[in-house]
């Protein structure tokens, strides 16, 4: 994941201040040196890495002592409030039409994820209630459309095609007309990529928007291109105007220094990240979130609203008051270990806990974790109804049998039993903790 470097060394920095109770002048000059080159070993632009230190230094210099917080818990206070700020402040979201149809063109370089984002934005706005159609305006690789019609597939979105027609802009144009009227609400315009900004290229865009009006105009960049994100970004602005970035590849990106420069050199805020390569890897972009993980203090409120968009209310009732029954059997434990798959993974869920980001966290074998999570699932599989119903049944020939089934040695049979005896004993204990409500409150 992205600022992995910039993470430890910004808590190495805290850290060293903790230990000091009173800071001096010297001690927040010191500190200041090393965030700055900390940013620079992460790729942020070199103006935006000094008008962030100034800024912070004049904060922590000009300070009141506030008697709540220690020296050193204010200057990580400072640098915080200053990443969020270098961020874009809050989430800046999609702006729709007011009439109820609005037409969304997408625009980036070659190669950035362009067409896999349009994908993944017509998935994230159908969970949001939406009804959108892609449209394939790149004339010039017949591939490219083949490409946006599986991806269309995958996410079940249609996807308006012309295979004949050679103006880009008239294509938009008829799939804006077919879009209304069979009745969808958003139009996603997948347009052409070079590998650089060129005059064709932007006059194309230019002239797709003129006759489309679109209502957003979003810009994919790959975070694993560094600086050179920022300056298509830059470049696409100037030409064609935008008034967001998508920033793709973030999972790849170990640095961060395109997610944490683009706002302030070009003026537009990020809006969505890519955070991996399938249709549900994108995520709205929330430049609070982004400092808490950036400074350790893990992110709670994604983790949460994954957990509540894999959240079955029904199971979940269901679920409770077999607990409270005690009849919480080994179908409910595959159903459990299903959940912690759709959020993403042991891995993705400690990346966002507090502290949990860190070095120490490296060398928990998550892998293994992963792979224990595989071989339960197929132990379970291999069991009959009834014995998944109750596992009391299970003599030593049938735990053979599953043994045989799942491909595992009988030990690891009885140790899923033990595990899930212990499971259903720590869940009884929890039966009468507060309910988990599926809510709005943390939509961004
Ligand atoms: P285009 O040429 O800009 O349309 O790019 P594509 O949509 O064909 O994507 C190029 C490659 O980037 C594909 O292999 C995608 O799967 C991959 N990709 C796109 N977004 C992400 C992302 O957020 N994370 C990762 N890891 N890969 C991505």
């Amino acid at each position: 994941m992205a600022f992995e470097g910039l993470s430890e060394k910004l808590q190495g920095v805290f850290k060293k201040l903790k230990g000091k109770g009173i800071l001096t002048e010297a001690d927040i000059n010191d500190a200041m040196r090393e965030v700055k080159l900390a940013l620079l070993e992460a790729d942020v632009n070199f103006k935006v890495v000094k008008q962030f230190v100034d800024s912070v230094k004049e904060k922590a210099l000009g300070q009141d002592v506030l008697a709540s917080l220690t020296p050193a818990q204010q200057v990580v206070k400072i640098v915080n409030d200053e990443l969020v700020s270098l961020m874009g402040g809050t989430n800046s979201k999609l702006t729709y039409s007011p009439r109820g149809f609005t037409v969304i063109l997408m625009a980036g370089l070659q190669g950035t994820g362009k067409t896999t984002t349009c994908g993944k934005l017509a998935n994230y706005l159908k969970k949001n209630g939406k009804k959108p159609m892609l449209a394939a305006c790149d004339i010039y690789r017949p591939a490219a459309i083949d490409q946006l019609e599986i991806v269309g597939k995958n996410v079940d979105v249609p996807v308006f095609t012309m295979r004949d027609c050679k103006e880009p802009e008239l294509i938009a144009e008829k799939a804006m007309k077919e879009a209304e009227l069979k009745g969808y609400d958003v139009l996603i315009l997948d347009t052409a990529g070079r590998l650089q900004i060129d005059e064709d290229l932007m006059n194309e865009l230019v002239r797709i928007k003129q006759r489309t009006k679109p209502h957003e105009i979003l810009l994919v960049v790959d975070a694993m291109t560094g600086q050179d994100a920022v300056n298509a970004a830059t470049g696409f602005n100037e030409k064609l105007g935008i008034d967001g970035i998508i920033m793709t590849k973030l999972d790849g990106d170990t640095r961060g220094g395109a997610a944490l420069s683009a706002k302030s050199v070009t003026g537009k805020p990020i809006k969505f990240i890519g955070v991996g390569e399938k249709f549900d890897a994108l995520e709205p972009f929330h430049p609070e979130r982004m400092a808490s993980r950036i400074l350790g203090m893990g992110d709670m409120m994604t983790l949460i609203e994954k957990a509540q968009e894999s959240y079955d209310e029904e199971k979940a009732a269901e679920l409770e008051k077999k607990m409270k029954k005690n009849e919480f059997t080994l179908e409910d434990f595959l159903d459990q270990i299903g959940q912690i798959k759709k959020m993403g993974g042991l891995a993705k869920i400690l990346d966002m806990m507090p502290g949990m980001n860190n070095k120490a966290m490296k060398d928990v074998d998550l892998d293994s974790g992963e792979k224990e999570f595989v071989q339960m699932e197929a132990i379970i599989q291999s069991m009959t109804k009834a014995e998944r119903k109750d596992p009391s049944i299970l003599n030593a020939s049938r735990r053979k049998r599953i043994a045989a089934g799942s491909g595992q040695p009988v030990s690891k049979i009885n140790n899923l039993i033990k595990k899930y005896e212990e499971a259903r004993k720590m869940m009884k204990q929890f039966t009468n903790a507060p309910k988990f409500k599926k809510n709005k409150m943390f939509r961004g």
